[in-house]
């Protein structure tokens, strides 16, 4: 947590609540919202206050707000890379709602609300003629979770494609267009941290047959149902190491199908975790530090998560 932000803990929500809804006439506040369902493994807690913004005018208010009182925020999109705790987040969690998953086509110039599915944007850019985007359509992200992320897949990523960002700081209200460069995405990774939403991407592909790329992305469809499991996961839970893959290391360990109550390593790949139904986070995350810890006993090698998490006391890795 940032030491100046203030958590929900002594924080009156119910005030907030009545009093930020009062602002946002265009967006739906809830005091105490589940959050963990919001998330792909739909295991964990609430947050202290969830705000699904419903237009730009309330966005921009909700800025101004969050950098008065210096909540302490979390930005949600598809939770298709987040764990959060069971003990829920202490601060306010912001999703954009549907005014925000809007795509335009100007070909080849793609603009999409931050709140647009990936699987989305890749199947209206291919319907359009436009390549370079088909390996989207596996990811179950939005756009703006993916440029934080650099959400990538089959040789390529958002690096290869994104022109520029809209950002809003939640921090300072500061709005402003970034262009990729200023984004440093790597792998994984970007420059954006958790105060920043991205409200708006503009991609640039290049003109293709609509054909070809429907086809692409029936390939990566079929090759994802065969190497990927179903069920409640966020996707690969480790980062892949310079020159080896997470999923071998975990393998090599002897992992696959290890479990901790509630969480399993999937059989299927060994770099997937799964939550059981009514499962929980800590379960989830004593099972992220023991495949780590296995591994690094086994290979020498130290996994980082690619996974985010909220709202957990310790960070992944000084967990006892
Ligand atoms: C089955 C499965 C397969 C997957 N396969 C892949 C894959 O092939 N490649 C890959 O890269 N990932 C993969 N993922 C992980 C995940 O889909 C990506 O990381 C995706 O980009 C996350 O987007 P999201 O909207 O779900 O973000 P969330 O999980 O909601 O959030 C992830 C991070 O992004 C931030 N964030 C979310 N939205 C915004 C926004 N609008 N502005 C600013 N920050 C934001 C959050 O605060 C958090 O830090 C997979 C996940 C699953 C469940």
């Amino acid at each position: 947590m940032t030491p100046d932000r203030r958590p929900a803990a002594g924080h009156d929500w119910p005030v907030a609540v009545r009093e930020l809804a009062a602002e946002l006439p265009e967006s739906r506040v809830v005091g105490g919202a589940p959050l963990g369902t919001l998330s792909t493994y739909r295991v964990g807690g609430a947050a202290g206050l969830l705000v699904e913004v419903g237009s730009l005018a309330d966005r921009r208010r909700l800025a101004q707000v969050a950098a008065r009182e210096r909540w302490k925020v979390l930005v949600v999109g598809l939770g298709s890379n987040l764990l959060v705790a069971d003990a829920g987040f202490d601060g306010v969690a912001l999703r954009l709602g549907a005014a925000f998953a809007v795509t335009r086509i100007d070909s080849p110039v793609v603009t999409a609300g931050g709140a647009t599915p990936l699987p989305v944007v890749a199947r209206q850019c291919a319907a359009a003629g436009l390549g370079g985007f088909g390996w989207a359509v596996g990811v179950p992200g939005s756009i703006g979770g993916a440029v934080r992320m650099n959400a990538g897949g089959h040789g390529s990523d958002m690096s290869e494609v994104l022109h520029s960002a809209s950002i809003v700081d939640l921090a300072t209200a500061r709005e402003w267009r970034a262009g990729r460069e200023d984004l440093a995405l790597g792998y994984r990774q970007s420059a954006l941290t958790s105060s920043h939403v991205v409200a708006e991407v503009e991609l640039r592909l290049r003109p293709s047959r609509r054909d070809r790329e429907e086809d692409l992305m029936r390939e990566v469809v079929a090759w994802r149902r065969r190497h990927q499991p179903g069920g409640a996961n966020t996707g690969s839970v480790f980062m892949n190491p310079p020159g080896d893959s997470a999923g071998r290391l975990v393998d090599a360990a002897g992992c696959k199908g290890l479990r901790i109550g509630s969480a399993s390593v999937s059989a299927l790949h060994a770099n997937f975790i799964q939550a059981d139904v009514g499962g929980s986070a800590d379960d989830v995350m004593s099972l992220m530090v023991e495949v780590a810890r296995r591994v690094e006993a086994h290979s020498g090698v130290r996994l980082h998560p690619e996974t985010h998490f909220v709202g957990f006391e310790k960070p992944f890795g000084s967990q006892s």
